[in-house]
């Protein structure tokens, strides 16, 4: 059975649970090969995570800023969608990332030699950069936090000073609770097969070439013409009436060799057959659904999934009242230095159609693991508690020409410390549920390329079940 036969003989289509990125995907991957889906999307609109919003001359993100470019796939992608000539590459003379050490954004060194004559780090965490090679690795099998894998490659001053900046800036997240092995398991990779991260860097950069791989560090970044939104509103056009908005799905029951999906809409509740269900919507909201697919089987453990509260705040400024120039990517800011900011983009340095002439645009976070009760604060309250960090660290002077805020009540999932077990038991469920298929951000890493990818992936692995399962026509 070939699948343009399963698409000419009216098989039954896909189920896609979540219009965001790996939800449409998945669905625009399937639908190029042929075969039929539906992308049921809960809110009245596409992208998720992915919220571009355009006003007075700003460009907003409230979500993720840029893709990066891991793997070739990624641009195949945007090829295919017909998206490569709104690709907008990052100013060049944005490169710089700068790291807040005493209330001041320093550049982050990008060589050896700028390593080694930074004000960012004391001489005792140089010598401990020096030393790491000789750390011996640990092979006891145990889980370890990023935090204590830190202490015991490197030294504590790294933990304060860069990876809590880092893992707020990636997770919004807390060291202490990650879990090195589920949130950063290159990293893991690095210490089990080469003993070191600093020779994993030298020896393993050979070894990703061979695969076309890009280390996130290194990966090339994009956005679009008009944000990132543009990417989420293309797939949905590609997809045409499949994809279908204000439609949650809240029940899914096996039935012979099929699923049964239940949907609520505007016009009351549906019932329809699908050959396969992907779910690509958050675990909480996931949790939510109830399987009915043999004794055991309810989704209800993703709900324990932690997805702490962040704020984006998206400011605009005239240039002449920032002293800092803010060229480059950002700034990250460690919790030791005592802001109410995680860290801060400099949006209209990296795309510079963000901001109107002669103004730029910041893009700050604020809440995350680090203090949670401050994401929820009142719009006002964001901007001025903002203002208030961006005058000390950036030298900001006067009132904002653009304000804007989105409060993400459940933001980011948390890889924390047993994150493996819900992994565990998506595979258990896919193996005992055939048809059931679990993507996205909850499952194959938080990042947007992640998610592409995963997206990716999981089409691929839903049309070997179509292709190897008995037909199911409609
Ligand atoms: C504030 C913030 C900043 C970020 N910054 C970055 C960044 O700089 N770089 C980066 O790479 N990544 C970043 N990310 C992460 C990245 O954006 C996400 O991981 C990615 O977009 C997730 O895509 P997804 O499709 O898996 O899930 P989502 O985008 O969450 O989409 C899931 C969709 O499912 C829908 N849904 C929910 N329940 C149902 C239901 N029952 N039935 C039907 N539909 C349902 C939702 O409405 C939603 O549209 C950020 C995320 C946030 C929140």
């Amino acid at each position: 059975m070939t699948l343009n036969q399963t698409n000419k003989s009216g098989l039954l289509p896909v189920a896609i649970v979540g219009g965001g990125i790996t939800g449409l995907t998945a669905a625009f991957e399937l639908h190029r090969h042929g075969v039929p889906v539906t992308v049921y999307e809960a809110s009245d609109r596409v992208g998720g995570a992915i919220r571009s919003v355009r006003a007075h001359g700003y460009l907003a993100e409230f979500g993720p800023n840029t893709i990066l470019e891991t793997s070739p796939r990624i641009a195949q992608l945007v090829h295919a969608v017909g998206l490569t000539h709104r690709r907008l590459d990052p100013d060049p003379r944005a490169k710089a990332r700068y790291l807040v050490r005493n209330r001041r954004p320093v550049p982050i060194p990008a060589s050896p030699l700028g390593f080694f004559t930074t004000p960012l780090f004391s001489w005792r965490a140089k010598w401990a950069v020096l030393r790491e090679p000789f750390v011996p690795p640990k092979r006891d099998g145990q889980e370890e936090s990023i935090a204590s894998f830190v202490r015991r490659r490197l030294n504590p001053e790294f933990l304060d000073h860069v990876i809590d900046a880092l893992v707020a800036g990636i997770y919004a997240g807390d060291p202490e609770r990650l879990s090195l092995q589920q949130a950063f398991p290159k990293l893991a990779a690095l210490e089990q097969e080469y003993g070191s991260l600093i020779r994993g860097q030298i020896f393993g950069a050979r070894a990703r070439k061979r695969r076309g791989e890009v280390a996130k560090d290194r990966a090339p970044k994009f956005s679009f013409d008009e944000g990132l939104q543009v990417l989420p509103d293309t797939l949905r056009e590609r997809l045409g009436a499949a994809v279908q908005l204000r439609s949650q799905v809240t029940r899914l029951l096996r039935t012979q060799n099929r699923w049964q999906v239940t949907v609520q809409t505007p016009a009351g509740e549906i019932c329809r057959e699908h050959a396969a269900v992907l779910l690509a919507a958050p675990a909480f909201k996931l949790a939510e659904i109830k399987l009915e697919a043999g004794a055991g089987t309810s989704l209800a453990f993703l709900g324990e999934i932690r997805y702490p509260p962040v704020s984006s705040v998206v400011l605009g400024f005239r240039r002449e009242d920032v002293e800092h120039p803010c060229e480059g990517f950002g700034m990250l800011i460690p919790r030791v230095e005592g802001f109410h900011i995680l860290g801060t983009i400099f949006s209209s340095s990296l795309f510079p159609n963000r901001a109107p002439a002669g103004h730029l645009t910041l893009t700050s976070y604020i809440g995350g693991e680090r203090q949670p009760e401050l994401a929820a604060r009142a719009s006002e309250e964001l901007y001025d508690l903002t203002c208030q960090d961006l005058r000390i660290l950036l030298g900001v002077r006067g009132r904002p020409t653009f304000c804007h805020h989105y409060y993400w009540p459940r933001a980011i999932p948390q890889y924390n410390l047993g994150y493996g077990r819900y992994r565990q038991r998506m595979e258990e469920l896919e193996g005992l549920c055939p048809g059931l298929f679990f993507g996205g951000h909850y499952r194959d890493g938080i990042s947007l390329s992640d998610s592409i990818l995963s997206g990716l992936r999981t089409a691929e692995r839903i049309t070997t079940f179509l292709t190897s399962a008995t037909p199911m026509t409609s």
